[in-house]
This record gives structure tokens, sequence and C-alpha cells, in this order.
């Protein structure tokens, strides 16, 4: 229950899609487009301004190298995914951070002061947010499309939130707004490395410039395919996953050294009261439980625990309860 996989794993067609890989000595499309294709029809964005990636993280990176100088600056607001800054370091960028408020929201007023200040080209936003599963709301996004940067928002978790909250059908008339997505999560495709993004327009031709051509692998692009034929398959695990989030959430707020987040994801952030976080992540991993503890400023008094299956839920109750 530590990294926000999903415990169904992906649709049965997908297991007999890879049974069937015929064309694994062939090097894969680099344009990906039968994947693209799918996608297109899934979300309703043309498939000329959808790009796939080998997991949302290739496309974080592959933004983050379209845009940056060595020197440029990209706006960060922590607690969030760690992969925002991990790959502005890479780029040689300089991360500003804008730390969330108590309740996990942006600071919109030090977002916009940084923003006129320091000119960042990019700001990273996840909704909902990893590691809290908070949704940033329409009009803190319309402030962030005002201001003169581009806004990457990372939709990982968005099938928990409901899919009909996305905001990627804004993509092609938003000049400034990128929307990553990824079957890492809901569809249970995490090893398999694929993820994809809606981009505007003008940024197309020079994504392609510098995207590696064979990222996305025959397999990962195969599976990615047939999950999306069992879409109604994925949409009742996916219901499956967000009732249990509830029910684990109501659970965790009976246990007295935890204090559970309301999450619209597929994880529940818990602070953890009159006991040392880390100590009580250690304990569970004695009990068989992995939960994420993260030795963060801001962090060191929570843990992450991913919504499993209800026996999984019924086994973490189980160890709390023994420790
Ligand atoms: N964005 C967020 C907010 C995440 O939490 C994760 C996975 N931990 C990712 C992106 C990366 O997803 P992928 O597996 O598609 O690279």
């Amino acid at each position: 229950l530590d990294a926000n996989e999903n415990p169904y794993g992906p649709p049965p067609g997908v297991r007999a899609a890879l049974a069937n890989l015929r064309d694994a000595h062939i090097y894969p499309d680099p344009l990906s487009r039968e994947l693209r294709a799918a996608l297109a029809d899934f979300t309703g964005i043309p498939a000329d301004l959808l790009l796939a990636g080998t997991g949302a993280d290739e496309l974080i990176d592959l933004t983050m190298r379209l845009f940056l100088q060595p020197g440029d600056a990209v706006i960060d607001c922590p607690p969030t995914f760690g992969m925002y800054a991990f790959d502005a370091a890479v780029s040689g960028a300089t991360v500003i951070s804008v730390p969330r408020r108590a309740d996990f929201s942006l600071d919109l007023d030090a977002v916009e002061e940084a923003a006129l200040r320091r000119s960042p080209k990019l700001i990273f936003v996840a909704s909902p947010n990893n590691p809290d599963g908070s949704w940033l709301p329409d009009a803190d996004l319309e402030r962030l499309l005002s201001l003169p940067f581009v806004v990457v928002l990372d939709e990982a978790y968005v099938e928990f939130a409901g899919p009909a909250h996305s905001r990627i059908r804004q993509v092609p008339e938003r000049p400034n707004l990128i929307v990553l997505r990824t079957f890492s999560k809901w569809a249970g495709l995490a090893g398999l490395r694929v993820g994809y993004g809606a981009f505007p327009a003008a940024l197309m031709p020079h994504l392609w410039k510098i995207k590696q051509p064979y990222s996305v692998s025959a397999a990962a692009s195969v599976a990615a395919i047939a999950a999306l034929k069992d879409r109604a398959w994925l949409e009742e695990k996916t219901a499956l996953i967000v009732r249990e989030r509830e029910r684990l959430w109501r659970l965790l707020q009976d246990a007295p050294c935890l204090r559970p987040y309301r999450s619209q994801s597929n994880f529940v952030l818990c602070r953890v009261v009159d006991r040392d976080a880390r100590e009580l992540k250690l304990a569970l991993e004695q009990e068989g439980i992995l939960v994420r503890y993260f030795d963060k400023a801001g962090l060191r008094d929570h843990i992450r625990i991913s919504v499993g299956r209800p026996d999984h839920t019924d086994a973490l109750i189980a160890a709390l309860r023994r420790l």
C-alpha cells in the first residue's frame, strides 16, 4: 500500500493482447499512431494534440527539457509529487518552492508574486494532488492560467475523482495548458510504463523533435489499447477502489494515532499523532504492510496509505489495532 498501484491489475483483455503480441522483434511505431487514435477516441482530444510516453514521468521530463535552459525557473508547490523538483534539477533549472497551505490548497497569492517577480517558465500542479488527494478548484486553475507561464496539470489520479471532472478537454482552447494522464493507476499498468499528455498545438512539433522515438514499447502500446477496449471493467474496478477509499477513511478515523485527510484519489494521507510516524511505518512493515513515510519537511508526521482491496484494508486495520 505504498505506491498507489491498482490492486486489481489490468483488465483480462490486456493479458490476452500481450500473449498474442507477435511483433516483439520489430521496433514500435515512433508516432504511436494506433495508441494515439485510441486515446483521441477516449479523451475527445484530436490525436495531433496527444503524445504518448513511458509513463507520465517521461512527459514531465520531456516538458522540462523542451522549456528549460540551465538557470530558468520552475514553480513547484510542495508537498507534491517529487518528480517535478527532481526533473527540474536534472535540467539545471531553479526550483521556486511555493509551499501549499495547511489544508494543501495552493497559496495563489504567493504563486502570483513568484510568477511576476521571477518569471518562471512552468508551474507543475497535480489534481488530485499526491500525497494528500486534494482537488484543484476551477477558480484556482483559472487564476493560474491567467499568469504568464505554462501550467502543467498532472491528472495521474483523475479517474478516482470522477473522469468527467478532467480538464483535458480544455487543452485545445488554452494556449498555456498541458494536461498529463497515465495508465499506471486506474488501468493497472504501472509496470508497463505508459502515459500520455495533451499539449497546445504550437508545442507539438517541438515535442516530436526531442522525444526518443521508441520510448513507448510495443507491449506497453498493445496493453494500453486493450485496456481502453475494456473500459466497463476498468470503471467497475475504479468504483470499487473509490468505495474502498471511503471505507478505509472511515476506519482510519477510529485509529487513535491517525488523522486521515479526505481524498479524491486512490490513497489516504494521515497525520500521525502521539507517536512517531517513521516508527509506525516500520512497525507496519514488520507486520508485512508497506505504507509510504515521507522523510521531508512538512510531512515527517504523516504516512500515506494506498487504497487496496477490502482484505488489504482489513489486514491494515487489524495490524493498527495490534500496534
Ligand atoms: N504524477 C503523479 C502525481 C504521480 O503520483 C505519479 C506516480 N507516482 C506520476 C505522475 C507518474 O506516473 P507514471 O507511472 O505514469 O509515470
